[in-house]
């Protein structure tokens, strides 16, 4: 039996994965953690309780999963590293200073941290890697990310990642966010990352390449949370009792 405490449970995503592991016979949730003025604080979360708190409950958990906020994921991050608890996390917009937090935190836990949980995304990813190399410099590319209104990082962290597999492979690729304005031409290598906020739409990428008389895209649509969620489930089988240590969802993929 997994236990696991749900940070965010209040959240879009965090009921979504509560719901998704209180399904499963190998996982046993044992509380969920929101902030202190949620109207979920105190009610039942499977076998436990949403604390405001994630030290309240920490001792019961084999696994923390959270989806909060950047600064709250680095403190319960923290929080998990002294009590050598394994932690997976989902929430993106993390600044760097933030990112550098929870890879110190991963050297006392096995900590896991993606930005998409979907299992799609991660084949857009390699799909986006190949076109990215087999297609001429005369091929440009752009990226689109559509999310809901609500959403309050931009551009998306799948957006940004969807970049840097660009930039990896077509080294002198630099990333505009906006153009407004008179900017002439679009430079080579320029790589525009627009983002829509519109709806409740749970999350799409396209990433299109554009050449001489063709456009290829390759795009992915994130119909529900369950997309994230069943990659959560997923994660949190394969983080018990590894070895402390960085992960993301091709450590999963890899096996
Ligand atoms: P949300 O706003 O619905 O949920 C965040 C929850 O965190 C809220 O309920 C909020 O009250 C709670 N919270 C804030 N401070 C807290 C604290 N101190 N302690 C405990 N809980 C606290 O947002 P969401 O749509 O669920 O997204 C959460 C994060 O996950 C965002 O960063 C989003 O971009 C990211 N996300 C990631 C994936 C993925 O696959 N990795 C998928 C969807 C969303």
């Amino acid at each position: 039996m997994i236990r696991v405490v749900v940070c965010g449970a209040g959240g879009r995503m965090g009921m979504e994965v509560a719901r998704v592991l209180a399904e499963q016979s190998d996982i046993e949730l044992v509380g969920g953690v929101e902030r202190v003025d949620h109207p979920a604080v105190g009610t039942a979360l499977g076998k436990g309780t949403i604390v405001s708190d994630l030290a309240q409950v920490l001792d019961k958990a084999d696994v923390v999963v959270d989806f909060t906020v950047p600064a709250v994921t680095c403190a319960h991050a923290e929080l998990c590293a002294q009590a050598g608890k394994p932690f997976l996390s989902g929430v993106t917009g993390l600044t760097e200073d933030q990112t550098a937090i929870l890879k110190a935190c991963s050297h006392g836990i096995p900590l896991l941290h993606a930005p998409n949980f979907s299992v799609g995304v991660a084949v857009l990813r390699r799909l986006v890697e190949q076109a990215a190399k087999a297609l001429t410099r005369e091929f440009d590319v752009e990226i689109v990310e559509v999310h809901h209104r609500r959403k309050k990082d931009a551009p998306s962290g799948t957006a940004k990642l969807l970049f840097e597999i660009v930039r990896q492979a077509r080294a002198e690729s630099s990333a505009c966010f906006s153009r407004a304005g008179q900017n002439g031409q679009k430079p080579e290598c320029q790589v525009g990352v627009s983002s829509v906020r519109t709806g409740d739409v749970v999350g799409e990428h396209t990433v299109i390449f554009g050449g001489p008389g063709e456009r290829v895209e390759l795009a992915h649509k994130a119909e529900s949370r369950l997309a994230f969620a069943s990659g959560v489930l997923a994660a949190v089988r394969f983080i018990k009792g590894r070895k402390p240590g960085l992960y993301s969802l091709d450590s999963i993929l890899a096996g």
